[in-house]
């Protein structure tokens, strides 16, 4: 039997005892959602980049990430990327219900617009087009101001540079590499990220409502 381990993703240069002993030949897979609890940090980690005890330690089992140390955040990172992911396939079923095009018709014109933001746009510039007292236009530009602040809340996250500060705090930097934003830097907790997965999953839930069932979004 051989002790698998990892290293503490907090201080990479400390390995650290899984409590798995399995024999070598065994696999190292299959264990991505357990955790250990951290003898180093303190924190409890889930086992990733594991080796067996004595093995030389590549790269690969040290190189760490902000968002490797801050696990939980990157999981709610996920989840608003998951859930913007029906959104966008709710925008071709908006298209759809706006101009009587067929579902794969409106997907194929929805899904060639490769950034978001256009989709959205197109979106909107055909519900102006609608009469002004009608309802299913102000349903419409309802959404596309709602579907526009649920993917700042996304890019947000998409394009920010990770650290990790004390107290597993992340300090985000948005738009990193944007020439034309201006630098600053959140400094967030897990629950600050979680906010912004409610903000999305509602979103999604109304528009679920919308197209499922003809409920009217709240304006
Ligand atoms: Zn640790």
């Amino acid at each position: 039997m051989s002790r698998v381990m990892m290293r503490c993703p907090y201080n990479w240069t400390q390995e650290i005892f899984t409590g798995i002993d399995i024999p070598r030949k065994g696999a190292l897979a299959g264990f991505g959602n357990k955790v250990v609890e951290c003898p180093i940090c303190k924190n409890h980690h889930y086992l990733r980049r594991l080796y067996f005890e004595g093995d030389p330690v590549t790269p690969a089992e040290t190189d760490v990430y902000a968002l490797d140390v801050a696990y939980g955040f990157a999981g709610e990172v996920g989840v608003l990327i998951s859930v913007m992911a029906l959104i966008e396939d709710y925008l071709a079923m908006l298209l759809a219900k706006l101009t009587g095009a067929d579902g794969n018709d409106a997907r194929i014109t929805m899904g060639t617009f490769y950034n978001f933001s256009h989709r959205v746009d197109l979106l909107e510039h055909l519900a102006q087009q609608e009469s002004k007292d009608s309802e299913l236009r102000k349903d419409i530009l309802s959404f596309v101001k709602k579907i526009r602040e649920a993917n700042n809340a996304r890019v947000k996250y998409a394009h920010a540079k990770y650290s990790v500060g004390a107290e597993l705090k992340v300090h985000v930097e948005p738009f990193y590499g944007d020439a034309r934003k201006k630098k600053k830097t959140i400094v967030m907790a897990v629950d600050d990220v979680a906010r912004d997965v409610e903000l999305v999953k509602a979103v999604s839930r109304e528009l679920h409502g919308f197209l499922y069932r003809g409920e009217r979004p709240k304006r």
